[in-house]
């Protein structure tokens, strides 16, 4: 079945960026960027605990704009679309499963499936799956949109490790190579060029 498209070719959007939803939440659509900029600016000011982002839809996908409000970079936040037997699973009750929005904004669904361990113990643990319509009922272990690692490993402290390493990096260094991420006591060096990290989802030296 052919799905159009709900944006259209050049339009900027102004997305929520925090905190995410399920859904792509749309506050703002124009084709003229300098109102979609200072809408966009005017939201951040007037809300304390959600912020917004601007965005341009260009060939059927989110970017990042540049200055002059050209399609700059893909945009790690995406109209993600959930399939339907997976959102029902997320809302029915009592169902050891659920919807959950990775820190990128890519939807995935856990489940607790049981498995025999190398021992031959029984075990349960939390199985990632992809839920989008394109993309579903694959295992993933990492974020096919930011590759941050969704496993929990409950028994392993080594694994424990990596996922709060994971959890706790900025989304502007999601996939950066100059991220360095390193507790040295009191301070955290985020990397050498943002000692403190930067505070939007764009830094302009982000380098894959
Ligand atoms: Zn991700």
């Amino acid at each position: 079945m052919w799905m159009r498209s709900l944006f259209h070719e050049g339009e900027y959007l102004v997305i929520q960026s925090y905190p995410r939803e399920h859904k792509l939440m749309v506050e703002h659509r124009s084709f003229d960027y300098e109102n979609a900029k200072s809408h966009c600016e005017l939201e951040n000011l007037a809300h304390d605990y959600t912020s917004f982002s601007l965005r341009i839809f260009h060939d059927e996908q989110l970017w990042n704009v540049d200055y002059e409000g050209k399609p700059q970079s893909l945009s790690k936040q995406q109209d993600w679309r959930i399939a339907q037997e997976y959102l029902e699973a997320h809302y029915a009750m009592h169902t050891d499963a659920e919807v959950v929005v990775c820190q990128c904004s890519y939807p995935y669904f856990l489940s607790l499936t049981s498995h025999i361990s190398n021992n031959g113990e029984s075990m349960t643990s939390w199985q990632p799956l992809t839920c989008l319509v394109r993309d579903l009922g694959r295992d993933i272990q990492t974020c096919p949109n930011c590759n941050a690692s969704l496993v929990r490993a409950d028994e392993s402290e080594d694994d424990d490790f990596d996922f709060d390493d994971q959890v706790s990096r900025p989304i502007a260094c999601i996939g950066c190579a100059n991220y360095h991420g390193v507790d040295y006591g009191d301070n955290v060096l985020v990397c050498g060029i943002h000692p403190n990290g930067w505070d939007s989802e764009n830094c302009p030296d982000y380098h894959p």
